[in-house]
This record gives C-alpha cells, sequence and structure tokens, in this order.
C-alpha cells in the first residue's frame, strides 16, 4: 500500500482552476520533487497535503486513513514553508520545542528530541541563540528540525531554498536528500528549479496548469521529457 494516495484533487479559487484532477501514490520513503513554472498549482497541492488549504473535490489518504478535511494538527505531516516563518521572540531551542509541548512528554524527553533534532540539521548546540543572530540556510535548518522533531510521516517542503544563493542550495539539497535517506521519511519537495529535481528525486512529477504533465524517475524525465518546461532546461544543459 502506498504511504501517500490523492485522488483526483482540485482546488478552485474564484476565477482560477489551481489544481485540476490531479492523482498521485507514494510509496513509503520515497522523496518526489513536483516541479513546475510558477503558478501551476505545485504550492496548492503541497498546502492541501498538509492541510492548510480545503480541497474543491477529492481525497487524500495516508496509510489508509482518510485525512482530506483534518486540521494540519491533526495530520501526520510536517510542512517546511519557502519563508521559515520560525518565531522570532523564540530561542532555537523553543522553536523546535514548541509542537512537542503540546504532547505529553517530560522536559527531559523534550530536551533530547531537541538535541536530536538539531544535531540531525547540523546545528548541535545552537539552542539557545535567538534566531535572528542564524543565517538564511540555517534558519531552514531549523525549520527543517521544527518539523522533524515531531516525527511526521509525510515531510512537505515548498521552495524551502528559494531564497538562499546557488553554493548554499546546493549545499542544503545534500544534505536533505541525506537526511530523508537516513530517516526514511516519505517527502515532497516542490521547486521550479530542474536541477535540484534531477539531483534529489526518486521521481519527479511535471506540473502545468494545475495537472500532472509527467510523472517519472529523474533518468526518465531527462532522457525522454514530455514537458516543454523540462526539455527547454535539459537542452540548455546539453
Ligand atoms: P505554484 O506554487 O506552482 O507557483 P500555486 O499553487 O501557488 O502555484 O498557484 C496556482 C494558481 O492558483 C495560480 O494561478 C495562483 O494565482 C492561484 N492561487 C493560489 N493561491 C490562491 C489563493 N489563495 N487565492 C486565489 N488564487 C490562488
Ligand atoms: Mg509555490
Amino acid at each position: 500500500m502506498a504511504r501517500l494516495t490523492i485522488d483526483n484533487l482540485r482546488k478552485a479559487f474564484a476565477g482560477t482552476v489551481a489544481v485540476d484532477d490531479f492523482s498521485l501514490d507514494v510509496a513509503d520513503g520515497e522523496l518526489v520533487c513536483l516541479l513546475g513554472p510558477s503558478g501551476s498549482g505545485k504550492s496548492t497541492v503541497l498546502r492541501m497535503i498538509g492541510g492548510f488549504e480545503q480541497p474543491s473535490s477529492g481525497a487524500i489518504r495516508i496509510d489508509g486513513q482518510d485525512v482530506t478535511r483534518l486540521s494540519p494538527e491533526r495530520r501526520p505531516t510536517g510542512m517546511v514553508f519557502q519563508s521559515h516563518a520560525l518565531w522570532s521572540h523564540m530561542n532555537v531551542f523553543n522553536n523546535i520545542a514548541f509542537g512537542l509541548k503540546l504532547r505529553r512528554l517530560s522536559r527531559a524527553e523534550i530536551r533530547d528530541k531537541v538535541e536530536h533534532a538539531l544535531e540531525l540539521v547540523g546545528l548541535a548546540g545552537y539552542g539557545t541563540r535567538q534566531t535572528f543572530q542564524l543565517s538564511g540556510g540555517q534558519q531552514q535548518r531549523v525549520a527543517l528540525a521544527r518539523s522533524l522533531v515531531l516525527e511526521p510521516k509525510i515531510l512537505l517542503l515548498d521552495e524551502p531554498f528559494a531564497s538562499l544563493d546557488q553554493h548554499l542550495r546546493e549545499r542544503l539539497r545534500e544534505e536533505v536528500r541525506d537526511i530523508q535517506q537516513r530517516l526514511g521519511i516519505t517527502t515532497l519537495f516542490v521547486t521550479h528549479g530542474q536541477d535540484e529535481a534531477l539531483a534529489m528525486a526518486d521521481r519527479i512529477v511535471v506540473l502545468r496548469n494545475g495537472q500532472c504533465e509527467q510523472a517519472d524517475a529523474p533518468d526518465v524525465v531527462y532522457r525522454n521529457p514530455q514537458t516543454q518546461f523540462v526539455a527547454g532546461f535539459i537542452g540548455q544543459m546539453n
């Protein structure tokens, strides 16, 4: 059974169909990149999986359970947004611990979990820093730790490196791939960067006008691009 099953998902805003008849199965431990130009519906798909947007129709199931109408807190998903949205009045430790405090855990358990999450993202010892003291890349690592500490079944990343420079993007892409594989966590990664998708994904789903144009392994997408969007890019690389 797939970890995530999306059936005929549709989202209409006033005047716009953002996502149209989108279906996808994601296997346990798979990293799927949602790739497509700006406005193609990538964020809306991700936000519906995370519960931040209600579908107009269609269904989302995680491990067979219908989560389509559940609020974000009640879903086994963790989401990292393009802008990290850390709480600036809390230090790094408290940013990561915040969600855990809603669970019945001892202080020692919370501390262990936060320290483990910080280690995972390469920020061991940063707990007492204020978030404004961190670089953009470090802030995104904290945002990632804040999601991972809740041990979600599915990690949702919406252009998490979009505001960072190319060099840092390439490094963080490797780090995220490494963490993802070590944890074996099912991940959906939204990007408009073809290089990012080709480098990271087990499978690439190309979106256009809210619809899936191609869903294939990176080497297949590379050799046999079904879309202008990807074909144009590969033409530039060769
Ligand atoms: P992407 O992430 O691929 O850039 P989005 O999912 O953000 O695309 O947007 C898909 C389409 O839906 C775009 O036309 C966008 O303008 C529209 N859209 C997204 N969110 C809203 C909203 N809250 N209200 C109205 N239109 C929206
Ligand atoms: Mg987007």
